[in-house]
């Protein structure tokens, strides 16, 4: 690559409209981030096609199927930019054009690599006029139609050749030349050169999901430690199960290793006593054995019950969250996954799920409650939040009451929550539309509590309300609180949002192209809980990364 062209790369990535192209650069990255190779792109979106300008491997690496799998991805990604081919030049392998045997040779390694895609030169043209008469090796003009089996056009290779020539030529091609190239262009449609080294059918692109596209998955793999069995306990560990098994039939998803992370995480959000209480009471538990807070001591909070049993009221709002053994360590882990999953985002990924249980949304600062015991969503923003702004948005059935308290006086945090109004949903005392933040918080706390029934439709409205807030803020990152039991016939809920309603709302939240990550919060009717997750994860991928539905 001249030292020209490297300079006025970054001016070229920057500025599409003085080069008339958009370029995209593709890099491919080995081992401790060594660059082993990359291709340069020109996307000329009017006329439907793109240019391969450059593409090269590092010294070394030629044999290691870097080149192959660059062109592999290019062909993948342009098909997506709904182009009618890739176009590049390559140096003819006849003696006439190319009279050095040693350059020839690899002329004619090169055509056969490309005629393995389908793609071949261009044939009954003047494309290959050198530019000072007896120059050796001018380049064929090479086509690659991405499989899909179309003809080209005469009038449309004379637009392409002439912005080929034009655009990435400005300034070296004289426009006498360039006409007589472009009229040269006579057979209608075009001819491709039969093939020559290669018999079997071209290669088709292989339509999988690339790993820095991918969603990183953290799951808990320790959630199941935390069961309870009493009847009629929604919160069960087979809800993971059914949602991995809708999620593990796709390749959306990158399942990364859970780290340790130490409990000052935790207490950045949540009292130390509370943690140092909730830990201690847990250690203490016979296996298999509950505790259900049974004395609320709200008329005198100076006076905690000294009985840590007798004490779990203190730090309690209902009475059907117990305490067991194995609850801190569940709810530790989930932080865990959730911390992991939000680094991902750190590292440039841009979505990531934590798919966790014990959930966290209703767990405030000081108190468990609502299957919550610590609240893993809002661990995760605390920490995003030393890197820029975050919007929380919490689209379970129930008001995420949780992160509202916990960043009620924040104004770099915005708190948004869509749920069942209050007066007929858990938890019954907070969500209402008043509560709207205080101090430098006030007006960074959205609550839109919504009636008994609701269906997709109307939710979908709600939701591009919220949206535009988040839009707004312009937020560094998004943290979605997923709960699923908005869905119909949750036994927690009462809406009737289906699978397809799902995946709506995901797609409308990637259309915000923010890095977004996505916490596990409720939803508990099993039999449908996959299917909606793969929905949803379906539609924001969409969202986030279909260059149609951006354009559109
Ligand atoms: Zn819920």
């Amino acid at each position: 690559m001249p030292k020209r062209d490297i300079a006025k790369l970054p001016e070229q990535l920057r500025n599409p409209m003085k080069y008339r192209f958009r370029s995209i650069l593709f890099v491919a990255e080995g081992a401790k981030g060594k660059i082993d190779g990359f291709t340069l792109l020109c996307h000329a979106p009017f006329l439907k096609f793109c240019f391969l300008d450059y593409i090269s491997t590092a010294e070394g690496k030629t044999r290691g199927g870097i080149g192959g799998a660059l062109y592999e991805r290019v062909r993948e990604e342009t098909l997506d930019l709904n182009i009618i081919g890739l176009f590049f030049e390559c140096l003819p392998d006849d003696p006439s054009l190319s009279r050095n045997p040693e350059i020839r040779r690899q002329n004619v390694a090169r055509l056969r690599f490309y005629e393995r895609y389908g793609a071949r030169p261009i044939v009954n043209t003047a494309y290959e006029t050198p530019l000072k008469p007896g120059d050796d090796n001018p380049p064929y003009l090479v086509y690659d139609d991405l499989g899909q089996a179309t003809a080209l056009p005469r009038d449309t290779a004379q637009q392409v050749v002439r912005a080929i020539l034009e655009r990435k030529y400005r300034g070296v091609c004289p426009p006498k030349y360039v006409d007589m190239v472009v009229n040269s262009f006579q057979d209608d449609p075009v001819l491709l050169r039969k093939p020559r080294y290669v018999k079997k059918p071209p290669v088709p692109i292989r339509r999988t999901t690339p790993v820095d596209k991918r969603i990183m998955l953290v799951i808990n793999d320790r959630h199941l430690i935390h069961h309870v069995e009493e009847l009629g306990y929604v919160e069960s560990p087979v809800r993971i199960d059914a949602i991995l098994k809708e999620l593990d039939s796709t390749d959306l998803f990158q399942r990364v290793a859970t780290r340790h992370f130490s409990e000052k995480y935790i207490k950045s959000v949540h009292g130390s006593k509370f943690v140092d209480y909730f830990r201690k009471v847990c250690a203490n538990m016979e296996p298999g054995t509950s505790i259900y807070p049974y004395v609320f001591p709200v008329r005198n909070r100076a006076r905690p019950p000294k009985e840590l049993p007798i004490r779990a009221g203190y730090y309690c709002i209902d009475t059907f969250t117990p305490i067991n053994s194995n609850a801190y360590l569940a709810a530790k882990r989930a932080v865990d996954c959730t911390l992991t999953a939000a680094k991902k985002l750190l590292e440039g990924y841009r979505l990531a799920y934590a798919l966790v249980r014990p959930p966290g949304h209703h767990a405030e600062p000081s108190s468990f409650g609502g299957f919550c015991y610590f609240n893993s969503t809002a661990v995760a923003a605390e920490h995003l939040s030393g890197y820029g702004k975050i919007a929380i948005l919490d689209i379970d059935y129930h008001h995420g009451n949780g992160q509202q308290e916990i960043f009620y006086e924040r104004s770099d945090v915005l708190t948004i929550s869509i749920h069942s109004h209050p007066s007929i949903a858990y938890p019954y005392f907070s969500g209402f539309v008043s509560e709207k933040g205080r101090g430098a918080g006030r007006g960074y706390n959205i609550n839109i509590p919504l009636p008994e029934s609701v269906d997709g439709e109307f939710y979908q409205g709600v939701l591009r309300d919220a949206l535009r807030h988040i839009k707004r803020f312009h937020p560094r990152f998004l943290v979605i609180a997923l709960g699923l039991d908005t869905a119909k016939e949750d036994p927690t809920g009462s809406w009737s949002l289906k699978a397809k309603d799902f995946e709506a709302v995901g797609r409308m939240i990637g259309l915000l192209h923010l890095p977004t990550l996505v916490v596990q919060e409720g939803g508990y009717d099993t039999r449908v809980l996959g299917t909606n997750a793969h929905h949803f994860f379906s539609g924001l991928w969409l969202g986030t990364y279909s260059p149609l539905l951006t354009l559109g």
